[in-house]
């Protein structure tokens, strides 16, 4: 019997609550707490009736301690699942420090403001001693890591499935396939089509933010940047088919560096269109992926934020969009002294997605590993206490639950590799 309670009801959360809604014997109570509460209560609404998980709701401004604070307190959850936005990933595990819950995301921190001077100055110093240039790093939540341990609470960073589930392909491929890994390249395909020129898939200020900012990779210790969107390459991806992909940061390259060192390089490709990317530079261009506040009429606008206003909610993309998603990794590596290949993927297809959880894959995706990794801790089934991704722990129960609740993998011992 498990109280659970999930921040935000956007679109990986609402496939999060659906999935939990499925396992009523682990989530038995779970609440939904977010900004808007007409969207909490709109999920209630559909999964009533439909699942023994009782079912509350709560308005939350997750920048607020004090009312973090007040809820959990008073909802007592096992665990939180922060399923809104990374800019509050700080102020949500302070307050489950302060209530002995334990804690889960999908994203790294990142502040709301790029031009904070405080932030600013911490974030040029990590650009000069790391040479990554992100706004996204591990750093500050990894601080976390003994006030987490001291109260024998679990911090699972990056639980969707890049981050997420592609760690744990790193700690499957480690355990079951190899002796010593030498390349990884994690490779992130969007096959689907949503019918409109330009949209994105998930949190629209989010997504730009990654895609417009300088890429990088890591080889033997080090970062090396590379002007943003530079590094094409083709790619025919199983269920899919032939797509362009391009060199990006991605925030698991920082936590697997750090916990398989032996990882001589790792890079991250994700697959875009054309269309796209012209929409992108042409936004970028007029200024309109900017997070520094314009005067327009005696009004501040973000103008960032006043984009993610116009674009399509991601949440409403499902009914349109068709295809499929396959997101795994390709390493190189030794067993048994000889040279080897392995490729472990999972094809999501996003009609089969909306029709089981009202939902496209993307959100799929990320919704259903958030589930299983809560379930891992509910279970008692990974226990190290502490600030972890996801692959610090034993891949073999959570690759089960992808595969039983959603997201199976398919394996390749001789892939095409990636030039
Ligand atoms: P959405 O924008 O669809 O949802 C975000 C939700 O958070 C909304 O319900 C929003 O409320 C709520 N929210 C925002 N600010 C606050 C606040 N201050 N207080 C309370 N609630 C708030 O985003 P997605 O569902 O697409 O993405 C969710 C997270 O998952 C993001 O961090 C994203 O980066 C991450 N992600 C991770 C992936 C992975 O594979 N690891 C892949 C895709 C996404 P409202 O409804 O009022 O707007």
């Amino acid at each position: 019997m498990s109280r659970v309670l999930i921040i935000g009801c956007g679109g990986v959360a609402q496939v999060a609550i659906h999935k939990c809604c499925q396992h009523p014997d682990i989530f038995t109570d779970l609440c939904i707490a977010s900004r808007t509460l007409s969207k909490c209560e709109k999920v209630k609404n559909e999964l009533e009736g439909k699942t023994k998980t009782k079912i509350t709701i709560a308005k939350i401004d997750a920048n607020n301690y004090d009312e973090l604070v007040k809820l959990f307190k008073e909802f007592k959850p096992e665990i939180v699942m922060h399923l809104g936005m990374p800019y509050q990933n700080l102020i949500i595990m302070d307050a489950c420090l302060e209530c002995g819950c334990h804690y889960l995301d999908t994203a790294a921190y990142e502040p709301e403001d790029v031009n904070d001077p405080i932030w600013r100055k911490k974030y040029e110093q990590r650009i000069k001693e790391k040479n990554f240039t992100a706004y996204f790093d591990y750093s500050y939540q990894w601080e976390y890591m003994n006030k987490f341990k001291e109260k024998n609470l679990i911090a699972l960073l990056g639980c969707g499935f890049d981050p997420g589930v592609t760690q744990a392909y790193v700690a499957y491929a480690k355990k079951h396939e190899f002796d010593t890994i030498e390349t990884l390249d994690i490779l992130d395909c969007n096959g689907g089509d949503h019918g409109y020129p330009f949209a994105t898939n998930f949190n629209p200020e989010i997504n730009l933010r990654e895609v417009s900012s300088e890429a990088d990779y890591y080889e033997n210790g080090k970062w090396i940047r590379v002007p943003a969107m530079s590094v094409k390459k083709e790619y025919n991806f199983d269920g899919v088919g032939m797509k362009d992909m391009y060199l990006l940061h991605h925030e698991e390259i920082e936590s697997i560096a750090k916990n398989y060192p032996e990882i001589k390089r790792i890079r991250f490709y994700m697959t875009f269109g054309e269309s796209y990317i012209r929409h992108m530079n042409c936004l970028e261009n007029v200024g309109m992926l900017s997070t520094k506040p314009i005067n327009y009429n005696g009004q501040e606008i973000i103008p960032i934020q006043f984009l993610k206003a116009m674009l399509p909610d991601p949440a409403s993309l499902g009914p349109r969009t068709k295809g499929k998603t396959n997101i795994g990794c390709i390493f190189e590596g030794y067993k048994d002294g000889k040279k080897k290949r392995y490729y472990i993927y999972n094809m999501c297809d996003h009609q089969e997605s909306y029709k089981e959880v009202g939902s496209q894959a993307v959100s799929y995706t990320t919704g259903v590993p958030a589930m299983c990794g809560a379930m891992m801790i509910l279970k008692g089934l990974w226990t190290e206490a502490g600030t972890h991704t996801v692959e610090e722990y034993n891949p073999d129960p959570f690759i089960d639950a992808l595969n039983k609740y959603g997201l199976p993998i398919t394996e390749s011992h001789d892939p095409i590799m990636v030039d």
